[in-house]
């Protein structure tokens, strides 16, 4: 009681990030977290443990850097994107600055403003969960960080690219814009990445945790200028990254491993078409969104309904009903085509 009483006023305030794990559940079927539903097999190659580790491991550092078509002075490796959210909340904002976002999307942007104990912003997407640049332009009075998600987490779509830019030119010499492509080796075409070149003030926010399927793993990027990267550098953890974790990255952005990533994301891609194509035929959807991701969102006539039917049979869905606009609405990753069969006969068999 005391103890917590000594916590800081944000931190006592504070809901932590409900994630899948801590949200929890009992079953086989896991399609919570947008993870690749089998694992990738590596064996590991470094074997002394004794000395701390390269804080920045050249051959992840460089085989990102390839992989994404930018030099190694535009990464910075991270526990995580979510590390990465993180770092550039605590690397800009002053204590009386704030960040903007713009729901329904990922959490963790206001979980980790609230942590540092940085003012929220927010403006919520338009209907078809895409940016409101007028109202964004009101309210950048003191905003130093922006974050937008793209493609969008829950929603899965895309922000259109020519709003991104204006948004970038809105904000040039005024904020950091993170763009966050967690999901990008989805929709590749659809990346930021070469607009980093106009741009000192973006920053890109990657994954290793979805079509890498290494959400184990723990490993992340930023991409920006190098000035921008040189800031972050300064205020990361000393060694970040365990001698396990950069040995495993470094094995999944070789060329084979690169290789192989495409093809999980060509299967995943050819599952979710399947089934989409399932939903359509079940009379309790209402809507299924339109989705660049390896995840979809589906609005039932009674989402919890569904939820907790599913939750009941151990097949574990992300439900979003508390998001704004999102009532009913579950978010459902792609598995294998084995479970995705479970998820429908099971929806099937609620009428
Ligand atoms: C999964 C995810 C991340 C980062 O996840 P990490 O596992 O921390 O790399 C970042 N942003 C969004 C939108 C995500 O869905």
């Amino acid at each position: 009681m005391i103890i917590s009483q000594l916590s800081r006023k944000n931190v006592q305030a504070l809901t932590p990030y409900q994630s899948a794990r801590r949200l929890g559940g009992h079953g086989d079927v896991w399609l919570n977290a947008n993870e690749y539903p089998v694992s990738p097999d590596f064996d590991l190659t470094a074997c002394l443990f004794n000395r701390y580790p390269d804080p920045q491991p050249a051959a992840v550092v460089k085989g990102y850097a390839a992989y994404a078509g930018v030099q190694p002075e535009n990464v910075i490796v991270t526990r995580g994107g979510d590390e990465s959210i993180e770092l550039i909340i605590r690397a800009f904002c002053e204590p009386t600055d704030s960040v903007l976002y713009c729901p329904p999307t990922y959490g963790m942007y206001a979980v980790s403003a609230e942590t540092c104990g940085i003012a929220l912003k927010r403006v919520p997407l338009n209907a078809d969960f895409q940016l409101e640049l007028a109202e964004i332009e009101k309210q950048l009075d003191g905003v130093k960080v922006l974050f937008v998600c793209s493609p969008n987490n829950p929603t899965g779509n895309v922000v259109n690219r020519a709003d991104l830019l204006r948004l970038l030119e809105m904000t040039r010499n005024r904020a950091i814009v993170v763009v966050d492509e967690a999901y990008i080796e989805f929709c590749p075409q659809a990346s930021l990445v070469n607009e980093l070149a106009h741009f000192p003030h973006l920053a890109i926010i990657r994954t290793l945790s979805k079509a890498f399927a290494l959400a184990g793993l723990r490993c992340g990027f930023t991409l920006a200028n190098a000035e921008l990267i040189g800031v972050l550098q300064k205020v990361i953890a000393p060694y970040p990254l365990p001698v396990p974790v950069s040995d495993i990255a470094a094995q999944a952005l070789s060329e084979q491993g690169i290789a192989e990533m495409k093809m999980r994301v060509n299967t995943v891609l050819a599952n979710r078409t399947a089934l989409i194509a399932e939903f359509a035929g079940l009379a309790c959807v209402e809507k299924i969104f339109a989705t660049e991701s390896n995840y979809v969102l589906v609005k039932f006539e009674d989402g919890e309904k569904v939820f907790n039917a599913l939750w009941e049979q151990g097949i574990i869905l992300r439900d979003q009903h508390n998001a704004p606009g999102l009532a009913n609405c579950i978010r459902i990753t792609v598995g294998t085509e084995a479970e995705n069969r479970k998820v429908i006969a099971a929806i099937r068999a609620l009428v």
